[in-house]
């Protein structure tokens, strides 16, 4: 009995290693398969600009006497897919340093109004080459703790999609102003919207609502995810609101540096 009792609790300790192991496993094995979809999804999304740039080559090589005006489509297609990759890379280089904790930003005193009103007067032109109609209201030097280049390509990012998924007669608008002891850039559009069991997901890397019109956009499924950590790195907040059909609206918060005076003050935060 005493031999088998002690066999039991060899036995038991064994066991209770064993699971416990295992439980100890879960969050690396996540890890590992999470890291593992990455690795697959960014081979597929590079394959596929690759493989247009090869094709097109190759059937050029195919009839050598052909002019380069007939032929202007296909470097076209060569171009546009080679920006695609480039953009791509930069995109998983920014997520690979700010995985390794190498992306530090450089912060500085930020006039976030003149941020946004630089950003939005590069849309000027897709505003009309689209008919997106395009309305600011920006509060004057709203000052945050940040990085220029950084905030920057967070309004790039946020733009881009607005007028990516609103269709020609539809409108975007863009604020920045103070609420709540926060600095608030909010980017809404009259566009197609977000499914609703979609919104928790697009922050994600390569999610993308609708593939192909991302695609065929130049999208690449990273932008929000880079948007996220720009503004996580920031102490902000990014939210999401979204009815299908009828348009889109993210709103994103920073904190206010410590002794921020009146400037940028709406009416909405002085009552
Ligand atoms: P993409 O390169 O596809 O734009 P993002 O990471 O920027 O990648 O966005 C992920 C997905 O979120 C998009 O494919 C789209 O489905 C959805 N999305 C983002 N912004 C908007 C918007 N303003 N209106 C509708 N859907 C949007």
């Amino acid at each position: 009995l005493i031999v088998s009792g002690g066999v039991i609790s060899v036995f038991g300790i064994v066991l209770a290693g064993f699971l416990l192991a295992k439980r100890a496993m879960f969050p690396i094995q996540a890890a590992w398969e999470k890291q593992q979809q990455f690795v697959s999804d960014v081979s597929h999304e590079l394959r596929s600009p690759l493989t247009g740039i090869y094709s097109n080559a190759e059937l050029m090589l195919r009839y050598p006497d052909r002019s380069i005006r007939e032929e202007c489509h296909r470097i076209n297609a060569i171009m546009q897919e080679s920006k695609r990759m480039t953009k791509l890379i930069a995109s998983l280089l920014t997520l690979a340093r700010s995985d390794s904790g190498k992306s530090d930003l450089s912060l500085g005193v930020i006039n976030l109004s003149a941020v946004v009103h630089e950003v939005v007067s590069h849309f000027e032109v897709f505003k009309e080459l689209n008919d997106i109609s395009l309305a600011v209201t920006i509060a004057p030097a709203v000052e945050i703790i940040g990085d220029k280049d950084r905030l920057h390509q967070l309004l790039v990012i946020l733009l881009d999609n607005a007028f990516k998924f609103t269709p020609a007669g539809g409108q975007v608008a863009v604020a920045c102003h103070i609420a709540k002891k926060n600095a608030i850039v909010s980017v809404s559009d009259t566009g197609v919207g977000i499914v609703p069991e979609n919104v928790p997901r697009i922050f994600d890397r390569f999610f993308r609502g609708d593939k192909s019109r991302s695609r065929n956009a130049g999208g690449t499924g990273l932008g929000l995810a880079i948007a996220q950590w720009i503004v996580e790195k920031h102490g902000g907040r990014i939210d999401v609101k979204s009815s299908l059909g009828k348009g889109t609206n993210f709103i994103v918060s920073f904190p206010l540096p410590k002794k921020t005076a009146g400037p940028g003050r709406t009416e909405t935060d002085k009552k």
